[in-house]
């Protein structure tokens, strides 16, 4: 790999961090759909379903009109209620804990580790109380979480594990594919994640009981089933058992979703890629931290991550941010921890509770990375990254 040191041009077009990669293929499967019968949750929800639950390797898929709305139905079918603590990462975006609160529970924060970034299962130790009803790990950036010490807390304290792979379509624990090793796993389509269905999400389990009272809970929590019905006064009978809501996926989601799906694995290649082109480069920069890796190639990479360090630079995160912005390099911060966010205090969080977490939104900056990049966009953005870094090296 190589780059032109002495072009200090900016580019021309602006460089998104994220973005979708729809193709001919995918816009005739969503065609098909429009010329159907079906548009709402029909065939195509049922076969994106079956194509999700094999990828993964799990039993049962629940797909949903979006990655929260299916958190909030595996809240909702973990039986999380009020006076339930439910123990997350602050480093995610707010839908992780938000479910949390959707159905009258309280979300409890544990601090990060601070080489993977992800929830640290020492600190969940330390928030677990009689209270504590379930984990909602989140493989952030696409590295999986230390499953195997969250699953051992969860077993002793009795626990119910739900995961938050909304960044981990793909990614691999131990050689296991995330989306079948806890009690229930959320996968997010929404356009920057690694497939796309417009909106959408879905919640893969083994457990026939989840699937059913999720099934029942995204839409308003009706049952045709006769097996399940109370009364039945004749064909055309219903019941609405509990109160649930329209989460529907649609059909043409759906179709869009699962003509994504057949391009995963190369989608998942093109980012592995680029991760490798960015940190043959910057790991020249002592001024950069890039991301941990876990050594046997776990991550499905959905964000890249520099931390800088901040004694090395004569300038501020910001200052950095800014001028990559214009340097046409769509950049980002993911996240601000969630529980600094505005709502979150007026609960009652406060800075203090997560240091790890609130010392890395400090430092962190997203580059862009997404499958439809071209190596020359990884080049622009190494190009852009260097000469600021330069520039500003103390
Ligand atoms: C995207 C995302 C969600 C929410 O998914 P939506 O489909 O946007 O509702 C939840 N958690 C994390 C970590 C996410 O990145």
């Amino acid at each position: 790999m190589k780059h032109n040191e002495f072009n200090t041009d900016v580019r021309e077009e602006y460089l998104p961090y994220g973005r979708q990669w729809i193709d001919d293929a995918d816009i005739e499967e969503v065609i098909k759909v429009l010329k159907s019968d079906y548009l709402t949750t029909g065939p195509a929800v049922a076969r994106f379903e079956k194509a999700v639950s094999e990828y993964v390797g799990a039993k049962y898929a629940v797909a949903f009109s979006s990655g929260t709305a299916s958190l909030h139905g595996a809240c909702f079918a973990a039986g999380i209620g009020e006076g339930d603590e439910v123990i997350t990462s602050p480093m995610t975006f707010a839908a992780s804990a938000n479910c949390v609160l959707y159905v009258g529970g309280k979300p409890v924060f544990a601090d990060i580790d601070k080489v993977t970034y992800n929830i640290d299962p020492s600190q969940v130790e330390k928030a677990i109380t009689e209270k504590t009803k379930a984990i909602i790990p989140v493989h952030f950036t696409g590295q999986p979480a230390d499953m195997d010490k969250l699953h051992k807390i969860a077993e002793k304290h009795n626990l119910i594990v739900i995961e938050d792979a909304a960044h981990a379509l793909g990614a691999t624990y131990k050689g296991e594919k995330i989306g079948s090793l806890s009690d229930m796993t959320m996968f997010s389509f929404h356009p920057v994640k690694h497939i796309t269905s417009g909106e959408g999400g879905i919640i893969t389990t083994n457990d026939k009981e989840y699937y059913e009272k999720m099934l029942q809970f995204r839409s308003h929590g009706i049952t045709r089933d006769p097996e399940k019905l109370i009364d039945n006064h004749g064909p055309w009978y219903y019941e609405m058992q509990f109160l649930g809501f329209n989460y529907r996926m649609t059909d043409i989601q759906a179709a869009l979703g699962e003509s994504q799906l057949k391009k995963i694995d190369t989608f998942i290649d093109r980012r592995k890629k680029y991760v490798a082109m960015y940190n043959h480069s910057f790991s020249n920069l002592e001024e950069i931290e890039i991301p941990f890796q876990n050594e046997n190639g776990a991550s499905s990479w959905h964000l890249y991550i520099i931390r800088l360090i901040s004694e090395k630079l004569s300038v501020s995160r910001k200052e950095i941010f800014e001028e990559l912005v214009n340097n046409n390099i769509g950049v980002n911060v993911h996240y601000i921890p969630v529980h600094l966010l505005p709502y979150y205090s007026k609960l009652g969080y406060h800075k203090g509770i997560c240091p790890q977490s609130e010392k890395l939104y400090e430092e962190i900056i997203t580059l862009p990375l997404f499958s439809a990049m071209t190596e020359k966009d990884i080049e622009d953005v190494i190009t852009s990254v260097n000469n600021v870094i330069n520039k500003y090296r103390k």
